[in-house]
C-alpha cells in the first residue's frame, strides 16, 4: 500500500510506502494524536460544563428552596388570615353584646330617644365577617369596628355620668311619701309642742295613721342608726350621701339595722308611738348638710 502526500513543504507529491517504518511511526503519531485530541475535546467539553451544570443546579436548589418559602409564607399568611378573622368575629361580637348594654341602658335609664345610637351595624357590605377575603378586607373591617368602639365607649361613658347623675337626684333623693295613707297632722316649723304647749320649733313633718302602719325609705341609702332615742322613740335615720340624710321616729318596730343598705320603697319600720307621742304618727325629718330643712320639697317630686 501507498500513501501519497501532496504538501509544499515535500515540493511535489511524495510517496510513502507503509512498510516503511518511518510511514508507521508518522501514521501511528498521527492516529494517537487523533485519539488523545478526541479525549482532549471530550475532558475540555466536560470541564467547560461542569461548572455551568453545577451552578445549574444550584439555581435549582435555590429556586427550590425560594418556593418552599413563598408556599410557607403563603400557608402563614393564610393561617394569621384565618386567626385574624377569628379575632374580627370575636370584636365583632363584643360590639354587639356592648351595644346590647347601651340599649338596654337606654332604655332602663330612660335616657332620650335619639340620643343614643348602638344599633347601627358597620357599614359593610355583605361580607360576613367569619370570612374576610383578604388582609385588605380584614383591616377595612378592623378599622370600622375601632371606629364603633370609639362611638360606643363615647356613648356609654356618656350614659354613664347621666346615670350616675340620675342615681343622686333621684334615687338617693327623698322623693314621695314615707307613709301611704296617712295624712299630714303637723308641718315643719314653729308650732306649740302638743305635750308641753310652750312654744316649738318641729323640725319635720307629722303623718299620722294606724298602729303597724309600714313606713318606707324615701331614697336609697344607708341605715346608720336603728334604735331607741328619747325624744323620737324608736328611731330609724338613713344617710343618702351628698350631704342628705333622714329620719323616721316614734316607730312600734324597727325592721332595719345599723349599716343596712336600703332602697326606695324598702320597708324599714312599723307606725307606732314610741318616745314623746300623743298618739299614732310618723315623724318624718330630711336633714341637708347637718340642718333639718322642710322635707316638703322633696316629698312633692315622685319617682317616674
Ligand atoms: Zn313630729
Amino acid at each position: 500500500m501507498n500513501v501519497i502526500i501532496v504538501a509544499k513543504f515535500l515540493r511535489g507529491p511524495r510517496n510513502f510506502a507503509l512498510r516503511d517504518p518511518k510511514v508507521i511511526a508518522a501514521t501511528s503519531i498521527a492516529l494517537v494524536a487523533i485519539v488523545l485530541s478526541g479525549f482532549l475535546i471530550g475532558f475540555f467539553a466536560r470541564g467547560l460544563n461542569g461548572p455551568a451544570h453545577a451552578q445549574l443546579a444550584a439555581m435549582q436548589a435555590r429556586l427550590d428552596e425560594h418556593n418552599a418559602a413563598l408556599l410557607d409564607v403563603r400557608a402563614g399568611s393564610s393561617r394569621e388570615l384565618n386567626a385574624m378573622a377569628a379575632r374580627l368575629g370575636e370584636l365583632q361580637a363584643q360590639a354587639n353584646r356592648l351595644n346590647a348594654l347601651g340599649e338596654r341602658l337606654t332604655r332602663s335609664g330612660k335616657l332620650g330617644d335619639g340620643e343614643f345610637n348602638f344599633i347601627e351595624a358597620p357599614g359593610v357590605g355583605g361580607i360576613d365577617p367569619a370570612t374576610p377575603q383578604s388582609a385588605f378586607d380584614v383591616q377595612s373591617r378592623l378599622n370600622e369596628l375601632e371606629l364603633q368602639f370609639e362611638s360606643s365607649g363615647e356613648q356609654l361613658s356618656l350614659i354613664e355620668a347621666l346615670l350616675a347623675d340620675q342615681d343622686v337626684d333621684l334615687s338617693a333623693t327623698p322623693a314621695g311619701m314615707p307613709v301611704k295613707g296617712g295624712y299630714m297632722s303637723s308641718h315643719f316649723g314653729n308650732r306649740t309642742d302638743p305635750i308641753t304647749g310652750g312654744n316649738q320649733f318641729h323640725r319635720g313633718l307629722d303623718f299620722s295613721g294606724k298602729l303597724g302602719d309600714p313606713i318606707t325609705a324615701v331614697a336609697d341609702g344607708v341605715v346608720i342608726f336603728a334604735s331607741r332615742d328619747a325624744g323620737l322613740g324608736n328611731l330609724v335615720e338613713i344617710d343618702h350621701g351628698n350631704g342628705l340624710m333622714t329620719r323616721y321616729g316614734h316607730n312600734s318596730k324597727l325592721l332595719v339595722s345599723v349599716g343596712e343598705r336600703v332602697r326606695a320603697g324598702d320597708k324599714i319600720s312599723l307606725m307606732g308611738s314610741t318616745g314623746r307621742s300623743t298618739g299614732n304618727h310618723l315623724h318624718f325629718e330630711v336633714w341637708r348638710d347637718g340642718r333639718p330643712v322642710n322635707p316638703r320639697q322633696f316629698l312633692q317630686h315622685s319617682r317616674g
